[in-house]
């Protein structure tokens, strides 16, 4: 008599990193993540955007902000490279490259930038951003790899 096991389905990778916190301010932009889309705060009183998302403007204090969807695309400002040590999740990833990516919609974010070797990340280098599904969360982790460009 043999027993047959049942079939496991195929079990995702646990996340180790911290997830995001969502908050009523931050919601938003966590929800449009896993949409694969990068939302930003505007204000529409004085016109510019802002990171992190809050409802009252940092440069005008006006209350008057709304969400709009950002292109996603922008330069890297400035960048380190992480070749050792780490939290659970992190360690696991050396060397990994910690960016500010300067938007085109003006504002800079923290963030990784993927799909290169560390070394090639250069200043100014052209990005896009790419989600990481974070398994079985419902959670998408904004990332910025190089922009392919077109030959000119
Ligand atoms: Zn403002």
């Amino acid at each position: 008599m043999t027993t047959q096991q049942p079939q496991q389905p195929q079990q995702p990778q646990p996340y180790k990193k911290p997830l995001p916190v969502l908050e009523p301010e931050t919601r938003p932009f966590w929800e449009a993540a896993a949409r694969r889309e990068y939302m930003l705060k505007r204000c529409s009183s004085c016109k510019q955007f802002h990171y992190p998302p809050q409802n009252v403007c940092p440069h005008c204090l006006s209350s008057n902000t709304v969400w709009i969807r950002g292109s996603g695309y922008g330069k890297v400002y400035s960048y380190t490279i992480t070749y050792q040590g780490g939290g659970p999740g992190y360690a696991e990833e050396v060397p990994f490259v910690l960016g500010i990516i300067e938007l085109d919609e003006g504002v800079r974010v923290w963030s990784n930038v993927v799909g290169i070797d560390p070394k090639e990340v250069k200043v100014g280098m052209v990005v896009e951003a790419v989600f990481e599904n974070v398994a079985g969360q419902g959670i998408a982790i904004p990332r910025f790899r190089p922009r392919p460009q077109k030959k000119a």
